[in-house]
């Protein structure tokens, strides 16, 4: 967003989502001839901002179609996207990949980490951390294999 009054936008617009309303939107994805660009909110935190870029490159990595901009805000998993809400989905679990993935997670789940440790290691927000390790299965797969060989050295 910093670069954009370089690019001709005006320095009012930029200040308006700097400062003003940073909460009113996060990344956006703009189609450009046959690609696409990020303009992300560089005034966001920056464990923020690598989720807001996550989750647009997962949208251009999963080939997802769009006419528009779109556009993704604070406290939505995602983007303002009604054509698809499948798309979003898609997007939010690999954008997550891209920042912690499962084969991570589980390891850091085998070394009991909290979600704390997994946040600062991985550089993710808590919240992040708390849905990789839990909502992909890496903790209990972790607990439940670990259990399963305790109970194999007690020969049970
Ligand atoms: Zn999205």
């Amino acid at each position: 967003m910093d670069d954009l009054v370089a690019a001709g936008c005006p320095e009012q617009s930029v200040a308006f989502f700097a400062s003003e309303r940073p909460d009113v939107w996060s990344a956006a994805l703009v189609p450009a001839g046959t690609g696409q660009f990020i303009v992300e909110n560089t005034a966001h935190l920056p464990r923020r901002r690598r989720y807001n870029i996550a989750h647009e490159m997962a949208h251009v990595l999963l080939e997802h179609e769009f006419d528009r901009v779109m556009f993704s805000a604070e406290g939505r998993r995602g983007c303002a996207n009604p054509a698809s809400k499948d798309q979003e989905w898609e997007a939010a679990e690999l954008g997550a990949e891209l920042l912690l993935p499962y084969a991570a997670a589980y390891e850091a789940a085998k070394a009991h980490k909290i979600n704390e440790q997994v946040a600062d290691l991985f550089d993710v927000s808590i919240p992040v951390a708390r849905w990789r390790m839990n909502g992909t299965g890496a903790r209990i797969v972790a607990q439940r294999t670990a259990a399963k060989w305790a109970n194999f050295r007690m020969g049970t």
